[in-house]
């Protein structure tokens, strides 16, 4: 299950390794879309305390707030290969698609997945003892990888009993209809104006939030007037949880889709980018109220 995924990640960074200019990939997170609104939606609910510290944390960064660094562990792969090597594999975790149950030894080898990533950069920022650039990094992780493992395709796949291992959706192969303009290799593949080859992830990843067609300033505002989810300390649950959930709404929510025929359907439009969309947005949503949470605990 992970090794395609993981082969597929690691080519990805093999290209930006050397320096080929080839267009960002999106195989590894809600797009930059998604997780600045994670960000966004976050900072007006953290204390006063917790925002006072993510100031200090954050001073020098070009853009010094949550939304201003919630792309940065993404940016790594062309800033410092190294770390983005590092942490390639804290992006996501494979749950076993039938069963969505977190076993760290299968799941989780070596501590290198979003849960155990969540759980580690989570204590770094706790702890005052740490060097303040550690700490600013634990903060730019943290904020990025909470949305990321509410992406459900993050979390999981199709059940093996439906197809099989298809690596969070990248290998469903999709023919997109949409008005958006196509991100990366897609861009290079289009024939203008006709549908868009890609896959199920990336529509997941990038897609659905952007064909709501919305400025991110006037995206956030859109959400934030449909009410944030409450999250209270004792309902927080852990990044575990968080994972699990991601994972059961893959079925749950119909995320691949079918025919009328019951077949599965690899050519996608409006319509399913439509019907779809509330659900990412509560899954935003929510990351972000989780993210304000966790921060405001870290930072008493
Ligand atoms: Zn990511």
């Amino acid at each position: 299950m992970n090794f395609s995924r993981q082969r597929l990640r690691r080519t990805l960074i093999a290209f930006s390794a050397v320096g080929a200019l080839v267009a960002t990939p999106t195989a590894f997170a809600w797009s930059h879309l998604g997780h600045w609104l994670v960000g966004d939606l976050a900072q007006p609910l953290l204390t006063p305390a917790a925002q006072q510290q993510v100031a200090q944390l954050l001073q020098g960064e070009p853009v010094p707030t949550l939304a201003g660094v919630a792309s940065w562990a993404d940016e790594l792969r062309g800033s410092d290969s190294d770390l983005a090597r590092k942490t390639s594999k804290w992006h996501y975790v494979d749950l076993d698609p039938e069963r969505c149950d977190y076993q760290p030894p299968r799941d989780c080898p070596g501590g290198n997945c979003v849960i155990a990533a969540i759980d580690a950069q989570r204590q770094i920022l706790a702890d005052t003892a740490q060097p303040p650039e550690a700490r600013r990094d634990a903060l730019k992780f943290l904020v990025h990888f909470i949305g990321d493992v509410h992406q459900p395709l993050h979390a999981g796949a199709r059940q093996m009993s439906e197809g099989g291992d298809d690596a969070g959706g990248n290998k469903y192969q999709v023919s997109l209809r949409t008005a958006v303009a196509p991100e990366g290799r897609g861009a290079r593949r289009q024939v203008a104006g006709g549908p868009i080859p890609t896959n199920l992830h990336t529509v997941w990843d990038y897609y659905e939030l952007e064909s709501a067609i919305l400025s991110p300033e006037k995206y956030a505002t859109q959400l934030r007037q449909g009410g944030m989810p409450p999250v209270a300390p004792e309902a927080l649950g852990s990044p575990a949880d968080w994972a699990v959930e991601s994972c059961k709404g893959i079925g749950a929510q119909g995320l691949y889709p079918r025919g009328e025929d019951g077949e599965w359907q690899h050519k996608l439009g409006g319509a399913y980018l439509d019907a779809k969309r509330p659900y990412a947005e509560a899954r935003v949503r929510l990351a972000a109220a989780r993210l304000a949470a966790v921060l405001n605990q870290a930072l008493k």
